[in-house]
């Protein structure tokens, strides 16, 4: 990785985009044969409409047929048809852009790299793509993906002691608008609201939520208290429970899916980045043929394996979850000690553990533990068709990472994403989307810089 030029001394929040632009559209019938063939050099000409004859021709490099050089041909080759007069200025801009196509040659120029398309990757990209900005994203499937196994649960009252979750009051009405809108863009089905119903373990929980339920920073997310059991006793609820709102759950894959697609459609995917072939440059990132302004890293646990990533504190802490199928649909998203999140078809994905080991791989014990705690909440039978695990990304203050790499004036990092990634990343990708654009400074609850010591002592 050549860096050294890259090192900053200061921030200074957006720059200037660059990016290869044609002049206008073209208004004419085609008028202009450009290639004949795709070696370099390669002939142009630009034709007389009305007697085909080559009006002008020359020589220039293949990346002439990109569209935008050939949109600009098409725009002077429509001025050069109204004026023979046009014919000295045509043939010095149709070189200069020959000459510009020549440097561009085999270069992919984009306003923003992203490293990474789980939730953060994604919904950054999102939020990019909605800025008009371009970008190149890499991702490459690997076993540890936190966002493949997730169960994709949003859940505003969260926990043992089932307390108001962090920032509660931003990010999920803003997650709401946010996944509403991927499917429409994606034109795809994932965003799925539904109530999460949580069983009261004693009678002091009870009295505790319904003198608790109408307290105003609560209210907003409770849909109902029930002091009796509930849901044709599908679930242990002896003493009612709480019927959470502004609940709910993604289908990950599917999302995910849908924005991989987006992205393929629009040329922007590509696969495993090699961290040793990256050259950061004082102005630019480059990746192969890949020129950008700046590179967000999105890596989730992998950052670990990064060189200019390696000391951030992301510490895995593993998840399990079964699979199961019961016999009838559940009445809601029962939550307690365990979830049951629906996949469709009777089957509900049941999660998960909480594993501070570095061991991959699924186990007999967290099934059994998984087991144990799906009998003690919901009464039906299950049949158990499949199990997953996963290493989360998580930090040690529980928030975000998010920001600005200390050293490198181009590169940014979104992670961190813990046990929460399907509720922060559309909040949290839109502040660093925004502080790319140097619209706001990012608060200092989740700004990368309260981990910028570990950079330096990685070094000592
Ligand atoms: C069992 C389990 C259940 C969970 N349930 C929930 C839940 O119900 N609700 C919730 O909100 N959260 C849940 N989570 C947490 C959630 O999965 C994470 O918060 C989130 O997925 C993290 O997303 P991420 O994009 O930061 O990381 P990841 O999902 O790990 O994505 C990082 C991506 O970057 C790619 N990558 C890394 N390096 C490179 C490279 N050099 N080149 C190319 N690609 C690269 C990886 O392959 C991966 O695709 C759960 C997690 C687990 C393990």
């Amino acid at each position: 990785m050549v860096c050294e030029e890259a090192k900053k001394t200061s921030r200074k929040g957006a720059k200037t985009q660059r990016k290869l632009t044609t002049e206008g559209r073209a208004n004419t019938q085609p008028a202009v044969g450009v290639v004949t063939n795709r070696t370099t050099p390669v002939k142009w000409s630009v034709t007389t409409p009305t007697t085909g004859s080559d009006f002008t021709s020359g020589i220039a490099s293949e990346a002439t047929q990109s569209p935008n050089i050939r949109l600009g041909i098409d725009v002077i080759a429509s001025e050069a048809k109204r004026s023979s007069r046009f014919y000295l200025k045509c043939r010095h801009t149709i070189q200069q852009k020959c000459n510009l196509a020549t440097s561009m040659h085999n270069q992919n120029r984009v306003d923003h790299i992203i490293t990474g398309l789980g939730l953060a990757g994604a919904a950054l990209a999102l939020h990019l793509i909605a800025r008009g900005k371009t970008i190149a994203v890499f991702d490459e499937p690997s076993i540890n993906r936190a966002s493949r196994v997730a169960a994709g649960l949003f859940n505003p009252i969260s926990g043992k002691l089932m307390v108001k979750t962090w920032r509660a009051d931003d990010l999920f009405p803003y997650l709401i608008d946010f996944y509403r809108n991927a499917e429409q863009i994606t034109s795809q089905k994932f965003f799925q609201p539904q109530n999460i119903y949580t069983p009261f373990r004693s009678i002091e929980e009870q009295n505790n939520w319904i003198s608790r339920g109408d307290e105003a920073a609560i209210k907003p997310f409770i849909k109902r208290i029930m002091t009796s059991s509930s849901f044709d006793k599908q679930v242990k609820d002896e003493l009612g429970g709480v019927l959470l709102d502004k609940s709910g759950y993604l289908q990950v894959g599917t999302y995910l899916d849908a924005v991989r697609e987006l992205l393929r459609s629009k040329n922007y995917l590509f696969g495993k980045m090699h961290h040793d072939r990256l050259r950061l440059d004082s102005d630019t990132v480059r990746y192969e043929d890949v020129v950008a302004d700046s590179i967000v890293f999105c890596e989730g646990l992998h950052a670990r394996n990064n060189p200019i990533t390696n000391w951030l504190p992301v510490s895995p802490l593993k998840g399990e979850t079964i699979d199961v199928r019961f016999s009838q649909e559940l009445g809601a998203i029962y939550n307690r000690g365990a979830y049951a999140v629906p996949l469709g078809d009777l089957t509900y994905r049941i999660g998960a553990t909480f594993d501070r080991s570095v061991e991959p791989g699924i186990t007999a014990q967290g099934r059994e533990d998984l087991e144990q705690k799906l009998r003690s909440l919901i009464r039906l039978p299950y049949d158990v068709i499949g199990q997953n695990w996963g290493f989360r990304p998580t930090t040690r203050d529980r928030r975000p990472m998010v920001g600005a790499h200390p050293e490198f004036r181009n590169v940014f990092i979104f992670n961190g994403m813990g046990t929460k990634g399907v509720s922060q990343a559309p909040y949290f990708s839109r502040v660093l989307a925004d502080y790319l654009e140097g619209e706001v400074s990012i608060g200092p609850e989740v700004n990368i810089s309260r981990f910028y010591a570990l950079s330096s002592k990685s070094r000592d």
